[in-house]
């Protein structure tokens, strides 16, 4: 697990940038002056040293204001898994209010809003701003239910959950028995913390995903009214919140879209979305997201807050997980539960694409035997499905259509093609060149049965312009000669159960082999007889060879699982950290398996990165690197599945 740290800073911009080049990342923002830090799980065998931070320190060692305290209080206490006393990220941000007079980055931010603002009143006026929110159908139980709880359309500002996201928790509290007490403030507070936490720490490290907190604590006078309808009930408290918000402003807010674009715009952050938190009466309890795509406007959660919350939220991370499921429907992300409803029916989830990139919800319990636990369900669990990743911008695993089914191996030697072995020992190829999906590779004669492949450009052209290798099933190497369309044996009968080939182009290429014996073979070039072969030591679980311009890199899996790299002869381990199963190299990049989980190593770091959201699949079996954002894997079950790239 990743470990987290408080850090103090008086340049943020430097202090970030430090950061990620020394391989952590910063989680959360809570004021100019105070982050949180994911850092790599042993800083002192890593680059990261917290000791030696120009631009940051754990501790101050300067007069922290007033939001910094209360933001440094509630998270060492949340740290302490205390919970918060005193913690509320209190900041009524709006321009020339409440802020600290020194330079610094949120001064900067405040100047920026007040920029922003006049950006957005200078198109109000001139009539150009299109921040209309429709309000979702009156009394029509469909509008939580149907309209955006199968498929959600996030709007662009929450387009997807990637880079810096504008958090805004606004605490509204009313009169009497609607008003909010210190203690229940600082237990949204600190469960806002925690959610924004799990999903920066859980999210791609591609996302990059960092939480900008920008709370405000809303006081209203406006009285409880009953109400029927989703609409009804969030007017009741929204438009007094909305002119808390407009305090100040020539023209007032109209909606909670448009103060969710100024908080996006005037902030500079990539994303922005609020969650409002409530005593008032709603229909829909706990809680629900309004988004809307046809009016590109919506983007907000509304949480009543229930006594029960109080009651949970130190045992199942109740109110923890609403904030994070919520937040994730706001980017895209679908239920995957059914409702009973009121009338006796069921609501039922819906198997069909969400979020911006409108990926399939398989997750939904109706549409899969093997329901995961995801926090798109309505289990206790903080966990995030494959398809749910995905929904929200997120990097995941996508069934490749078409694909032969029962395999028990594959290669991807580069973006054009996939060769596969089925259950039956037939190769099959896939070739962008080809066209027409997956087909038989075209053998003839004597046809061996194979149990591995292995291929590698070699730039030659043809019908497979690659060397390919197979091992049959006696063990016997075999290598494609696409001129005659035949296997050739090459050598006798050695007993390899793993082989793996590279080449830089037609004129250099390597093929490695291991046995059961754990034997490592490296096959001179030529030649049909065990000669041909020069074997290294033994105890080695599997080998892959990756090749650039200077010649072959070659990994080994010894013993321990641990990853040893050919140097001199030999293999020299814990130059590769870490422990996998399988590994698969494409020039100087690695990707391996372990436990059922794909991986990706990291050269400059020599660490491995977990890729979340694999297991959705029963597990990986072998992952098939085809360089960058052509990475397959096959499942345990024997499918085959691709890296889903999620771009900006
Ligand atoms: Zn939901
Ligand atoms: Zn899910």
């Amino acid at each position: 697990m990743p470990q987290f740290e408080l850090l103090f800073t008086q340049d943020f911009a430097n202090a970030n940038t430090e950061i990620e080049q020394s391989d952590g990342r910063v989680t959360q923002q809570f004021s100019d002056s105070v982050f949180e830090a994911m850092v790599p799980e042993s800083p002192a065998a890593k680059r990261f040293d917290l000791a030696s931070l120009k631009y940051s320190s754990t501790v101050p060692g300067f007069a922290l204001d007033e939001t910094s305290q209360r933001m440094t209080n509630a998270w060492r206490k949340l740290q302490n898994k205390e919970r918060s006393d005193g913690s509320d990220a209190v900041e009524r941000l709006l321009p020339n209010a409440g802020h600290s007079h020194k330079p610094g980055f949120r001064a900067q931010i405040a100047q920026v809003f007040t920029s922003a603002w006049r950006k957005l009143q200078s198109k109000e006026r001139s009539g150009n701003f299109d921040g209309v929110e429709r309000l979702p159908p009156n009394s029509d139980h469909s509008f939580k239910l149907g309209a955006f709880r199968a498929q959600v359309k996030p709007p662009a500002t929450s387009k997807k959950m990637r880079g810096s996201v504008l958090m805004s928790a606004v605490i509204v509290s009313g009169p009497g028995d609607l008003a909010f007490d210190q203690d229940e403030v600082d237990i949204i507070s600190g469960n806002v913390m925690w959610a924004c936490r799990y999903l920066a720490s859980f999210a791609d490290p591609e996302a990059k995903l960092r939480f900008f907190r920008v709370d405000a604590p809303v006081t209203i006078t406006a009285p409880s009214e009953a109400c029927t309808n989703v609409a009804d009930c969030e007017r009741v408290w929204r438009e007094p919140v909305l002119s808390w918000f407009s305090q100040g402003r020539r023209v007032p807010f109209k909606t909670v879209a448009e103060v969710v674009q100024w908080y996006q715009k005037g902030s500079g952050a990539d994303y922005a979305y609020i969650i409002f938190f409530h005593k008032y009466p709603q229909v829909i309890t706990p809680a629900y997201t309004a988004v809307d795509n046809a009016n590109n406007g919506l983007g907000y959660a509304c949480l009543k807050y229930e006594y029960w919350w109080k009651v949970h939220y130190g045992t199942v991370l109740t109110l923890t997980k609403v904030v994070a499921h919520e937040t994730c429907h706001v980017f895209g992300a679908a239920d995957e539960y059914n409702i009973p409803l009121p009338n006796g029916g069921i609501q039922k989830c819906s198997c069909a694409g969400s979020g911006a990139s409108d990926v399939p919800n398989k997750n939904c319990v109706e549409c899969t035997p093997q329901h995961v636990a995801c926090m798109m369900d309505v289990g206790p669990e903080l966990n995030l499905c494959n398809w749910s990743r995905g929904q929200i911008g997120w990097n995941y695993w996508n069934e490749v259509d078409g694909a032969p089914t029962s395999l028990i191996d594959i290669s991807v030697p580069d973006d054009l093609t996939i060769f596969c072995v089925d259950s039956s020992n037939v190769v099959w190829m896939w070739s962008y060149m080809i066209g027409g999906g997956f087909k038989k590779l075209n053998v003839k004669d004597n046809v061996p049965s194979l149990v591995k492949v292995s291929a590698a450009p070699n730039f030659k052209g043809g019908d497979v312009p690659y060397h390919l290798w197979g091992l049959g099933t006696n063990g016997r190497p075999y290598r494609y000669d696409s001129q005659s369309s035949t296997w050739e044996p090459q050598s006798a009968v050695l007993n390899f159960w793993h082989i793996s080939v590279a080449s830089y182009d037609e004129k250099q290429w390597a093929m490695w082999a291991t046995d059961p014996n754990g034997y490592i073979s490296r096959y001179s070039g030529s030649g049909t007889e065990r000669s041909d072969w020069t074997t290294f030591g033994g105890q080695y679980l599997g080998v892959s060879v990756g090749m650039e311009q200077a010649g072959t890199i070659v990994w080994a899996i010894g013993q321990n699982h641990k990853i040893g790299t050919f140097l001199d002869d030999a293999f020299t381990f814990d130059i590769v950290n870490g422990q996998m199963d399988s590994i698969d190299l494409r020039r100087d990049m690695g990707w391996g398996t372990s436990k059922g989980e794909v991986h990706r190593y990291l050269n400059a770091s020599n660490k491995w990165q977990l890729i979340h959201g694999a297991p959705t699949f029963g597990g990986i079996a072998k992952v098939a690197n085809g360089g960058d954002g052509h990475v397959y894997a096959l499942t345990g079950a024997g499918k085959l599945v691709r890296h889903i790239v999620a771009t900006n």
